[in-house]
């Protein structure tokens, strides 16, 4: 049997706007060859549920991650996630080895908290923020975490790997500070994918034999309004606080303001009259109560509060001094950055197979068994 190579690139952020306002001469040669899917993102639209989802071929009522911030609900202490202790699933690596369908597999991400959140079963494993000093000697020196050009560092990592190791099994996955910063027709933001383009084109010239999927973990769009949907609540008398999905350490692209939160209710508090509540105010699009968002979103129970809610187009959620204010921030999480491209090439599979990004990871492990 013919050996199988399979890269995965997750671009952050790298939704079909994005592509479309870039001249991406590879990517266009891909989706023709191959194909192109307007496919969905995972709900919450953020960054590590759509990784995870995708880097374990499920979603997150299995693998369980639901958020960047995780509320432990006996004790009400919240921590980052920033390592594997939540994660249910094993990784694609570690299937991939024990089927024996892989004798290397190879992890690159920007951001250091999302590979040790997925490392497991890999050989090779490179995070750009503080990538290990053999690699600055042939990629280059550190780049800024707050840049595009460590993207272009990261997938020139991957192709200097690809290059001496030649892993079965790739999975790359970049950082969306560029379209926190910029909209989808800026310069900045169109140097950046043209770049990225280059690279995978230079990747494929020496590989091209590789089964190569490019998708994104979600959308990214301009907000106006943010809102604290705990103080949403305070306000009408009904105990409770509000965690935004996003919230992580990365404050610089994103303020900890995102299109998606988990509410929790204080004890007491009536669910029905705080859902209802939620959904009179402006702003707030979707409110579900935790049964109702599992069974909807294929969300894990026992992690998303006790309401979850998503935002309407222009409007993010965060933990604010008032229950209302404007803002200007470009960010994800609700139902509205939930789209992403999927193209394949030298792929077994056809458009119609795709639905969610995580089939990338879900159909690479079916023809695993
Ligand atoms: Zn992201």
């Amino acid at each position: 049997m013919k050996r199988r190579k399979t890269l995965i690139l997750c671009i952050d952020a790298g939704s079909h706007d994005y592509l479309t306002a870039s001249d991406l001469p590879t990517i266009r040669e891909l989706a023709k060859s191959g194909f192109y899917v307007h496919a969905n993102a995972v709900i919450p639209s953020v960054t590590n549920v759509n990784n995870v989802s995708i880097a374990t071929g499920t979603f997150p009522e299995k693998h369980g991650i639901t958020t960047n911030y995780h509320v432990d609900r006996a004790t009400g202490k919240g921590e980052f996630i920033e390592d594997n202790r939540f994660l249910l699933e094993p990784t694609l690596f570690e299937t991939a080895k024990a089927c024996k369908f892989a004798d290397k597999a190879a992890l690159f991400v920007t951001k250091q908290k999302l590979l040790r959140m997925l490392e497991a079963g890999t050989d090779i494993a490179i995070a750009a923020e503080s990538p290990p000093s053999e690699y600055i000697r042939t990629v280059g020196p550190v780049e800024p975490i707050y840049s595009a050009e460590i993207n272009w560092w990261l997938l020139r990592a991957v192709h200097a790997v690809l290059r001496t190791d030649d892993p079965d099994l790739v999975y790359c996955s970049t950082t969306d500070w560029v379209q926190h910063k910029y909209a989808p027709d800026d310069d900045v933001s169109q140097q950046h994918l043209e770049e990225l383009d280059r690279i995978i084109g230079n990747i494929i010239a020496d590989d091209p034999e590789r089964e190569i999927y490019i998708t994104a973990d979600h959308g990214m769009l301009e907000k106006t309004t943010a809102i604290d949907p705990g103080r949403v609540l305070i306000e009408h008398d009904i105990p409770a606080s509000s965690i935004p999905i996003i919230k992580d350490r990365y404050v610089a692209h994103h303020g900890n303001l995102g299109g998606a939160a988990y509410v929790f209710l204080e004890d007491g508090a009536d669910i029905t009259q705080a859902i209802q509540t939620l959904l009179n105010t402006p702003g707030i699009e979707e409110a579900y109560s935790a049964e109702d968002a599992a069974r909807t979103f294929r969300l894990h129970r026992e992690r998303i509060g006790d309401i979850f809610v998503l935002a309407d187009k222009t409007t993010v959620f965060g933990e604010l001094e008032t229950v209302i204010e404007p803002t200007t921030v470009r960010s994800h999480g609700s139902r509205h950055e939930s789209y992403v491209p999927i193209i394949g090439y030298n792929s077994p599979w056809t458009a119609t197979d795709f639905e969610y990004n995580v089939d990338v990871g879900r159909l690479f492990l079916e023809s695993l068994r």
